[in-house]
């Protein structure tokens, strides 16, 4: 040791003192995560609430951690919960296990899993940590309605898939020609507008994502 290090090491500790503290007031004081940020996960719906899963498990087999448990079933004709042929009746995420590397949203082929800048995932139960279908689902927003119920988009999935995301709704087109959205002649145009985005993306020349924005704190991150 040098004659001086003690001297030195009082410095720091004098600089110090005199420093803005950079304590965070945590939980009273929130602040605000970065866009990208990887919170909690959300399952997304359609428009008109059908589930985006389609129960296909391919999230489950991307994770490195193993923390994520699907089981597929078939949609019938009087039990609907997704657009196509299968759902997913069973997800769960176990956050005891989940390091948030988002890999599960990039293996997902439906945009149906992302993820929210929620990080509020400490619990004093283990089994309170493993978050089910009903936790993770998105909340029904304006005009969605509680699967299981038909679809309302279209006649098939591909419907639901190549639609664009800025077209009027089934349901916005009625009330507008109904004349109870207080607007007026552009049913046609709307419509039209609507088919010439779909044959756009069939030969694939658009590509926009329609998901569900998140819910809670922050926005859903993007691809
Ligand atoms: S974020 Fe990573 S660890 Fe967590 S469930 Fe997805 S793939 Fe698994
Ligand atoms: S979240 Fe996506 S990848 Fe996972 S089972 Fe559902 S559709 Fe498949």
């Amino acid at each position: 040791m040098g004659l001086f290090d003690p001297y030195k090491g009082f410095g720091v500790t004098f600089s110090t003192m005199f420093k803005k503290p950079t304590t965070e007031q945590y939980p009273e004081e929130k602040k605000a995560t970065a866009p990208r940020f990887h919170g909690r996960h959300q399952l997304n719906r359609h428009p008109d609430g059908l589930e985006k899963c389609v129960g296909c498990e391919l999230c489950a087999w991307a994770c490195p951690a193993d923390a994520i448990y699907v089981e597929g079933a078939d949609n019938t004709e009087t039990e609907r919960f997704s657009p196509g042929e299968r759902y997913g009746r069973v997800y769960q995420i176990n956050y005891l296990r989940c390091i948030l590397c988002g890999l599960c949203v990039e293996a997902c082929p439906t945009r149906a899993l992302t993820m929210s800048n929620d990080y509020e995932l400490a619990d004093d139960s283990r089994r309170d940590l493993i978050f089910t279908k009903e936790q993770l689902l998105a909340p029904l927003r304006e005009g969605m309605e509680a699967p299981p119920h038909p679809m309302r988009l279209g006649e098939s999935e591909t419907d639901y898939y190549l639609r664009d995301p800025d077209a009027p709704l089934p349901w916005q087109v009625a009330d507008r020609e109904a004349g109870t959205d207080g607007s007026s002649g552009t049913d046609g145009d709307a419509q039209g507008q609507a088919a010439d985005v779909i044959e756009r993306r069939t030969a694939g020349e658009h590509s926009r994502a329609d998901e569900v924005p998140a819910h809670g704190a922050g926005t859903e991150r993007a691809r």
